[in-house]
């Protein structure tokens, strides 16, 4: 089996099952019981936490733990824009933002904000100048990707940070980095950010956990209200089993980041020498920054078909975000492709655990495809 889609989500660390099944079998109980089993899921809770914050070089107090990248993002969105309300009700975000952020963002237009949507350049970028550009005085958020799933390329999230606070010093500023994780380092105290979010399944960790980085001079409506755990912003019995594994994913992917970057940059140069010798006339999409991503179209052979072809060879890869299920890809279409390029896009993307072998199999796989699709 060859899976080249880790943008999607990855397979889970053997660490990380290793923690899940404790808190699951042995250290069951619930964090906030005060016998010793309630005690030992709570320590459990805090050496996690303790070991994401690592990762994000924040403090633990300012992470809270989320069922994943959607819930983390919205809860910055409407809590932020409820918080600001009063100050006004512009929100800027782009058009290639994942879904979470575009349907959090339609939501609230419904609710009377005004939502301005910045375009990406044919590279796949956004400009600083144009966010400079729509920012108003009843700029109350900003809500911005860092990498872009689909594509691969990075935002300046820094220099929107530094503008976004001169020009506008009551709005809060949200950063989607559920694809920057252990492929970026994450400073987000060093991005003028009030809000950060992350997601555990794209780094080795099971589906269904993630957290949002809140800094600690910012405070903002909870998303779910209950029993008061995760200091009040996440209410609902922590899911330690799932946290702990999110623990060990990160203690694993800090140690071994920067083999794993090299890695992953081997892979990229390799699947790029290949393509150009064996497919040339495949046409990159964007420009990405990072080498865990690449998307491109091989026009005439139809991305559902090609992916079929394949997936009979045991070589898994998508024509974009996992979210879109076939659909049109909004960033490609905003970063003006055309529609045979769109219709016939693929994007592979790389894990540490990916090998030369795989990008062989795909290759070969690619070209039985060309072969029975092209005319
Ligand atoms: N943001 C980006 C950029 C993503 O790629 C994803 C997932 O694909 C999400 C948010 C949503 O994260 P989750 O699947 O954990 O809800």
């Amino acid at each position: 089996m060859h899976y080249l889609d880790n943008s999607a989500t990855t397979s889970v660390l053997p660490e990380a099952i290793e923690a899940a099944i404790k808190m699951m079998c042995v250290n069951f109980g619930n964090p906030s019981s005060l016998h010793s089993m309630g005690t030992d899921a709570l320590h459990t809770l805090k050496k996690s936490r303790e070991a994401v914050a690592s990762a994000l070089s924040c403090d633990a107090s300012e992470l809270v733990f989320t069922s994943g990248g959607t819930e983390s993002i919205n809860t910055a969105l409407f809590g932020a824009a409820y918080k600001n309300r009063h100050y006004g009700r512009h929100i800027i975000t782009t058009q290639i933002e994942h879904a979470a952020t575009l349907n959090a963002c339609k939501r609230l237009e419904q609710q009377g904000f005004d939502v301005t949507y910045l375009c990406a350049d044919q590279s796949g970028h956004i400009s600083i100048e144009d966010f400079l550009q729509a920012l108003r005085q009843d700029t109350i958020l900003a809500s911005i990707m860092l990498v872009n799933n689909e594509i691969g390329t990075v935002f300046p999230v820094d220099q929107i940070g530094v503008v976004l606070k001169r020009k506008c010093p009551r709005a809060l500023y949200h950063i989607d980095a559920v694809q920057g994780l252990f492929r970026l380092p994450l400073t987000p105290n060093k991005w003028n950010c009030d809000m950060l979010s992350i997601s555990g399944h794209k780094i080795g960790a099971p589906k269904g956990i993630g957290a949002l980085y809140i800094n600690k001079n910012v405070h903002i409506p909870p998303y779910l209200v209950g029993g008061g755990q995760e200091s009040g912003m996440r209410s609902g019995t922590e899911a330690i089993p799932n946290i702990a594994a999110f623990g060990a994913a990160c203690r694993i992917r800090c140690e071994h980041l920067e083999s794993d970057l090299n890695h992953v940059d081997q892979l990229n140069k390799y699947l790029w020498d290949c393509l150009m010798h064996e497919i040339p006339w495949v046409q990159k999409n964007g420009a990405p920054d990072i080498p865990h991503v690449s998307n491109f179209s091989l026009c005439g052979c139809k991305s559902e078909v090609m992916l079929r072809i394949l997936e009979s060879e045991q070589v898994f890869v998508s024509s974009g975000s996992a979210c879109a299920k076939g659909h049109e890809s909004h960033v490609l279409k905003s970063m003006g492709l055309r529609k045979d390029q769109i219709d016939s896009a693929l994007r592979i993307s790389f894990a540490p655990f990916n090998t030369l072998e795989d990008v062989d199999a795909l290759i070969k796989a690619l070209k039985k495809g060309v072969k029975m699709l092209k005319r």
